[in-house]
């Protein structure tokens, strides 16, 4: 199974359905754009498949995975899914190295440590700060780094988890034009060199069409359009 299917999928906050049978394929190595203005449920569907947010109904086949039934195949699933945020939600009085460690190792497990940590563990955060072009930040402060370089360990943080897919949630709301690009074209290239899937939320319409291999319209909590950007009129 070479991509990731939502099917028919419902989701409600009280009475209100904030996702309306949505159905959706993203193939291995694609790189989609969730375009929507603000309420549209971008949140919620980036939520949905990981399920931060429980769905109401609907089904969930993630990859090699197949269908996800149970807490097993949840968790397998989360192992896998790489999530990257607006408000980066990295502990800013750590250091980059820790910050990507957490995401290798788990939030728990890292205050559990007390021993050295696995040298491949480090390893591979130091790999994955490498790729993000901030080696020589790794013992920084993320409070001490710009708000495009906090973007960046966001990215390295999901990198860690070595996944098969990435979800970003508005990664460049609080990114000035500029910022924005440089980090929005560092993820999609090391998406594209490592097959990694991504489906990234953003309102930007010019945004969308310059880096979707595909967008997502949504609106209201519904999909209006999914195709090439080439296919999108300007007022959506
Ligand atoms: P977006 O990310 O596109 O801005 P959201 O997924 O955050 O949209 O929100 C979609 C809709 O669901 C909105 O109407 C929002 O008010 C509502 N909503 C989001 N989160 C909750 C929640 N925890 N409880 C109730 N309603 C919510
Ligand atoms: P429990 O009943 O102990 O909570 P379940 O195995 O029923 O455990 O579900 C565990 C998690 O898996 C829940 O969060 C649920 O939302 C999710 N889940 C169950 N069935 C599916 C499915 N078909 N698709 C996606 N997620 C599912």
């Amino acid at each position: 199974n070479n991509k990731l299917s939502l099917k028919n999928i419902n989701v409600k906050y009280g009475e209100s359905l904030a996702l309306k049978s949505i159905n959706l394929d993203i193939y291995k190595g694609e790189f989609v754009v969730l375009l929507g203005s603000s309420g549209a449920g971008k949140s919620t569907l980036l939520r949905t498949i990981n399920q931060l947010n429980p769905l109401t109904s609907g089904e969930l086949d993630f990859f090699d995975l197949g269908k996800i039934r149970n807490k097993k195949d949840l968790q397998n699933l989360r192992k896998k899914t790489g999530m990257i945020f607006q408000q980066h939600q990295l502990i800013e009085r750590n250091t980059v190295f820790q910050n990507v460690l957490t995401g290798r190792l788990g939030f728990h497990s890292l205050l559990r440590s007390i021993l050295p940590l696995p040298k491949f563990d480090q390893e591979l955060a130091l790999d994955c700060i490498d790729r993000v072009n901030l080696l020589d930040k790794a013992l920084v402060k993320v409070k001490e780094l710009s708000g495009g370089q906090q973007q960046r360990v966001g990215i390295a943080r999901a990198l860690a988890q070595n996944p098969s897919l990435i979800l970003a949630d508005e990664p460049i709301a609080s990114l000035d034009p500029k910022t924005s690009h440089q980090v929005l074209s560092m993820l999609k290239d090391i998406c594209k060199k490592d097959n990694i899937s991504a489906l990234t939320s953003l309102h930007q319409v010019d945004f969308a069409k310059e880096y979707g291999d595909r967008i997502i319209g949504l609106s209201h909590g519904k999909i209006v359009f999914n195709g090439k950007s080439d296919q999108l009129s300007d007022e959506i």
